[in-house]
């Protein structure tokens, strides 16, 4: 008898009907004889519709005050569903985040999971019952409520699983799993049987919201398998698990892009020691994470200068543009340029480690589609170009094209 904990995502409990479905489900593997704990998303666009009504309270809510407001979605989902498996005969209890033992520390709205104590989880499955327990929210150690962030009821799923030291986290959603592109971009996207940790986690961390990639982390510490599959069909999905020499040997196994990005650059920084070092301080102090960062140095009248460029989250794009503002004049440079309407298009695959030509490869076939690379940033399993925004689903489907990942190339 094993143990699972079921994630369903928001598209999966959107309304009664749904919620009835997957509540059949989860009922149907208990009746299998497995232990079940099952995590709730919100409904679909009840997070988006309570993140708009703060923001019509208030400018800038308060972020303690908005993590109240946010966890209630995931109150109602939970409550619902254990309404509706109770008129379905099943005797179930709903938790919120501080009743499943859920600890966490950091900011609100980017709360971390720090412990989980899952007491009143594991009474519920001795008794012989199903537990629900509401995603995306825990309480910190000064008793207030917080939210993980976007997605984070995959990491509550990943973090109960591995607490509750159960056999695998089923994570059900609106795709039938993991695909060498998202689906909805790509209809010529192929779904993976097997994906490692690493792709799963460059793919998820360049863009891929399909796993939230705190979740991802987690499972790959803790060597914990996790099912991506539909939550409205009955076919096996993708299972994320370790790498393993059966698995396929293609250099690249993914793309995808993100729109989440903006670029700033210094134009003419004096090019000396700790010019970088005061630049990024100032971001991080401002807690504002720089991805990638590329300076060039020119001779010109006056000496060595360099323009230096970085990108950070959309998000906080104004806010970094205002505090690089504030140092121009200290570091003597020319002016502060920014720009918001950028992609990163990326692309993953353990099998870049022993292929040359990928990184030739990919360029040519942006260029094919006129593409202009602004930035670029590899790792030993990615390579991520900055294009234009408006190019980002035109170099998904080129570079998918390209590297031959569509449907019937291999591994199905
Ligand atoms: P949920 O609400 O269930 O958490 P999400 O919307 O967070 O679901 O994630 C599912 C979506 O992720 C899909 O609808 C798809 O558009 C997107 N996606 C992006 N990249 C991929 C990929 N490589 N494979 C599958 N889905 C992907
Ligand atoms: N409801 C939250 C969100 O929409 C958390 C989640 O769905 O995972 O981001
Ligand atoms: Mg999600």
């Amino acid at each position: 008898m094993s143990l699972i904990v079921q994630k369903y995502g928001g598209s999966s409990v959107a309304d009664l009907e749904l919620i009835q479905g997957v509540a059949r489900r989860a009922i149907a593997a208990k009746n299998e004889g497995h232990r079940v704990v099952v995590v709730l998303s919100a409904m679909k666009g009840e997070t988006d519709r309570l993140i708009r009504l703060a923001r019509s309270a208030s400018p800038d809510p308060d972020p303690r005050e908005l993590d109240s407001l946010l966890s209630t979605g995931e109150q109602i989902s939970t409550a619902l569903f254990a309404m509706t498996c109770q008129s379905l005969g099943e005797k179930v209890k709903s938790f919120l985040g501080f009743q499943a033992g859920i600890i966490t520390s950091g900011p609100h709205c980017r709360a971390r999971i720090s412990s989980i104590d899952p007491a009143r989880i594991t009474t519920e499955l001795a008794k012989g019952r199903m537990a629900v327990v509401a995603g995306f929210q825990g309480i910190d150690r000064g008793g207030d409520v917080t939210t993980l962030g976007r997605g984070g009821s995959d990491t509550t799923a990943v973090a109960l699983a591995v607490a509750l030291g159960a056999d695998v986290c089923e994570i059900y959603t609106d795709v039938d799993g993991i695909y060498t592109t998202d689906p909805n971009v790509c209809a010529d996207a192929r779904r993976m049987d097997r994906i490692c940790y690493e792709e799963m986690l460059e793919l998820s961390s360049l863009g891929a919201k399909v796993m939230e990639i705190r979740s991802v982390e987690l499972a790959m510490n803790y060597d914990l398998p996790i099912h991506v599959r539909h939550a409205h069909s009955p076919k096996e999905g993708t299972l994320i698990c370790r790498e393993d020499p059966s698995m396929e040997k293609t250099p690249v196994r993914g793309v995808t892009h993100s729109m989440n990005e903006a670029r700033i650059t210094l134009t003419r920084v004096k090019d000396e020691p700790g010019v970088a070092a005061r630049i990024l301080q100032v971001a991080a102090k401002a807690d504002i994470v720089v991805d990638m960062i590329i300076q060039n140095t020119s001779v010109s009248e006056g000496g060595l200068h360099t323009d230096f460029s970085f990108t950070v989250p959309l998000p906080d794009y104004g806010r970094t543009m205002g505090l690089m503002g504030g140092i121009v004049s200290d570091l003597h440079a020319e002016s502060v340029v920014g720009d918001d309407q950028i992609a990163k298009v990326s692309i993953v695959g353990v099998g870049m480690r022993n292929h040359a030509g990928v990184a030739a490869k990919m360029f040519q076939a942006l260029a094919s589609e006129n593409i202009n690379i602004v930035m670029i940033t590899t790792s030993e399993i990615k390579i991520s170009c900055i294009i234009e925004k408006k190019y980002a689903e035109l170099a998904v489907r080129c570079l998918h094209d390209s590297f031959d990942l569509a449907k019937g190339d291999g591994e199905g």
